[in-house]
């Protein structure tokens, strides 16, 4: 399965992830221990930008 980094917004895949994080019940995939470190010190501004980007329309 193929993941999106959340930090730098590389694929992340599952067997070559170098770290996982389980954040409000979903698992995030991370290229390099650094991303990692930045998503744990401010999850929440990667988790926003994120969703800008896949979802640019307004919600309801
Ligand atoms: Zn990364």
């Amino acid at each position: 399965m193929k993941h999106i980094d959340p930090v730098c917004g590389m694929v992340a895949k599952e067997e070559t992830a170098k770290a996982k994080y389980e954040y409000k019940g979903k698992t995030y995939y991370f290229c390099s221990e650094e991303c990692f470190d930045e998503f744990k010190k401010d999850p929440e501004k990667y988790l926003n930008s994120t969703e800008k980007k896949e979802m640019p329309h307004k919600k309801e």
